[in-house]
């Protein structure tokens, strides 16, 4: 009877110990709450980060938007668009903002093989290095879809899983004006539960190059006019 009393506990010390110091190796994992960023700790902190882009009919209106804000944002991207728009890529990383891996295809990565899992990250690290000559650091499953296979490959090729949370439903066909009322929504939400907000928002989408997403840069330009002077601008890396 006291045997397995015994020996759970120190198995799970000994799983806690290799996690320690898996994540101590790695700098942008170095965190003791959890495998993967959610939210930065402060009610006027905020995070706004786009996926599935570069989209040629997005993304240039999108950095037009945040440069005349001097925001910062965060940009995963899918390594076939990056190959297919170096260009664009470029420009995303050269005004300033932080790029992450979003996979090569956008798969739903929990439904495949470790195999598959490496090489989606593999070759979006790989498109996203030799275009812009400068190592990535962070990475959101497609989909948000995690199992531990994923995050311990994240892990090990060195990029920290990124979640969110705040989403507003992009991907469907809504106005900005609705777009917007969702995103004052889901930060109010936040900030009176003391904590600030991760928005994820597309400027591009999974189905194909030249998606229709200006509704979403609409609704990022009003909300940029709208927020309190207090707002704080983060990136990923800087509430590790
Ligand atoms: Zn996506």
């Amino acid at each position: 009877m006291t045997l397995p009393q015994i020996l759970v506990p120190a198995a799970v010390a000994a799983a806690a110990a290799t996690a320690f110091t898996a994540y101590a190796g790695l700098s942008f994992t170095s965190q003791i709450f959890g495998p993967t960023l959610v939210a930065p700790p402060q009610p006027n902190q905020l995070a706004l980060t786009f996926d599935d882009g570069p989209n040629p009919t997005a993304t240039p209106q999108l950095l037009e938007v945040l440069a005349r804000h001097n925001v910062r944002a965060t940009f995963f991207l899918i390594g076939d668009y990056v190959l297919s728009q170096p260009e664009l890529t470029r420009e995303i990383h050269a005004a300033g903002h932080i790029i992450g891996n979003h996979t090569m295809h956008h798969p739903w990565l929990a439904r495949h093989s470790e195999t598959t899992i490496r090489e989606e990250l593999l070759g979006c690290n790989r498109a996203l290095e030799d275009t812009l000559g400068a190592p990535v650091k962070l990475f959101r499953p497609p989909h948000g879809a995690r199992r531990p296979a994923v995050l311990r490959i994240a892990r090990e090729l060195g990029l920290a899983t990124v979640q969110w949370n705040v989403m507003v439903g992009d991907w469907l066909p809504r106005s900005a004006e609705n777009l917007l009322a969702r995103l004052e929504r889901g930060i109010a939400a936040n900030q009176r539960h003391g904590r600030g907000s991760n928005v994820v928002l597309h400027d591009g989408s999974q189905h194909g190059l030249g998606a229709p997403r200006m509704p979403s840069v609409d609704a990022v330009a009003m909300l940029l006019k709208r927020l309190p002077p207090d707002t704080a601008f983060v990136t990923p890396p800087q509430w590790r």
